[in-house]
């Protein structure tokens, strides 16, 4: 049966600057941009061409209840350029009466009175990209905006919130930055907790190829916290998150009651989304297409699709199932884990290979039952906290074997 997606990511590519630990499909711009006239205004104006072409070439279009615009940074923008966004939505796809509307900001690309022309415009949660509150941290990385910044932004966020101009906010950190040792990282957690923010995402960092923090450990010039130091950080983040009332709903994403992002949940649950803009990824039918990375090849691949007359989000067809180690891997993320039953019979395996998969998959798990980081309560999986949550990848890459396993 086909399910129309009911989601939206948006992807905004432009930066001022690349990050030391970025490798996401964006274009540094530079310090100046002026996005409706000026520097840097003719590739944010065709870029939005070639993006408003693809969001109008779906041709299955349903009422949305969720849209994101990530990035990049998506506050580069005018005010007045994500309006006509969601009104493109508004008008040809439909939006929800409720629907969660979120933006990704970075401190210092946005003044407040960009923040209330984003309000209406129709944006009514946002993520602020504040990674840390120490500007020796945040200049290590790469980062473009100092501690100041970041703490005025969450003050003018914590603002509209209690005023009820939005729904929701989110503070989203990065775990394990150079520098960043057990000290400060308490630091930067009792600072976030100073806001309230009723979402709050930690990361933890990552090193990509491509990067300038890729070049600077091969050549041992970047010092990381060891595992044992990165193992006690988390510990912490357990520690005063949930003395503060915060849920740990997701491996990455903490918040207090009904706050959590609707949109990633799309993700996580296997539910299909739309996506548009260069290098994102979109899901309505159960598979997967990424856009072209890099500007030229995507404005090329949206005007191929126009001219062929072609559903840019890929043919309507029957809906097709995630992999099965993809949905118990995302499954796993989530606090409440999977029904390990469930996700089985979706696969339409007759009785005598469902049973012989499922004690194949037991018997791999079974060390992690028996020291308690993966839990079980009857049909249902899920990864303990804190302790599961950080081993997680243990538990992935023993299910990976046995998915290669068997097929
Ligand atoms: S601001 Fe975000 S998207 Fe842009 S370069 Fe830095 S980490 Fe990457």
């Amino acid at each position: 049966m086909n399910k129309i997606p009911r989601s939206a990511y948006v992807h905004i590519p432009f930066c001022h600057r690349r990050c030391f630990y970025c490798d996401f499909a964006v274009v540094p711009l530079g310090n100046k941009i002026e996005t409706l006239q000026g520097y840097g205004s003719k590739t944010v104006k065709e870029y939005l061409y070639f993006l408003q072409k693809e969001i109008l070439s779906i041709k299955h279009k349903s009422s949305l209840s969720t849209i994101y615009f990530g990035g990049g940074t998506p506050s580069i923008l005018d005010p007045q350029q994500i309006k006509e966004l969601i009104d493109l939505f508004r008008e040809n796809y439909g939006v929800d009466y409720g629907a969660e509307i979120t933006m990704e900001v970075d401190p210092a690309s946005f003044t407040q009175d960009d923040l209330y022309g984003f309000i209406n415009a129709g944006i009514n949660r946002f993520s602020l990209g504040v990674q840390s509150f120490n500007s020796q941290i945040l200049q290590k990385s790469g980062r473009r905006h100092l501690s100041e910044d970041a703490e005025k932004s969450c003050l003018w966020l914590k603002k509209v919130y209690s005023c009820g101009l939005i729904k929701s906010w989110s503070l989203d950190l990065i775990q394990n930055l150079p520098l960043s040792g057990f000290r400060e990282w308490e630091e930067d957690l009792k600072k976030t907790m100073s806001f309230s923010p009723p979402h709050i995402s930690i990361y933890d960092l990552n090193i990509e190829n491509g990067t300038v923090f890729k070049k600077l450990v091969n050549s041992g010039k970047l010092q990381l916290p060891s595992d044992k130091d990165a193992f006690k950080n988390s510990e912490l983040t357990h520690l005063i998150l949930k003395s503060s009332g915060y849920s740990r709903y997701e491996i990455s994403n903490y918040c207090l009651p009904r706050h959590q992002s609707r949109h990633n949940r799309v993700y996580w649950s296997g539910v299909g989304w739309w996506s548009f803009g260069q290098g994102s990824t979109s899901s309505p039918w159960g598979e997967k297409l990424t856009r072209p990375r890099v500007s030229k090849e995507y404005k090329e691949w949206v005007t191929r699709q126009d001219e062929l007359n072609l559903d840019s989000s890929l043919i309507n067809r029957d809906f097709i199932y995630k992999e099965l180690d993809e949905k118990i891997m995302l499954g796993l993320r989530l606090k409440e884990g999977i029904d390990i039953q469930k996700v089985f019979k979706e696969q339409n395996w007759g009785k005598k290979k469902f049973e012989s998969n499922l004690s194949k998959l037991l018997e791999e798990w079974e060390k992690f039952l028996e020291s308690g980081i993966l839990v079980r309560n009857g049909n249902r999986f899920f990864l303990s906290d804190p302790e599961g949550m950080e081993l997680s990848n243990q538990i992935l890459i023993s299910m990976f074997k046995w998915w290669d396993d068997i097929n």
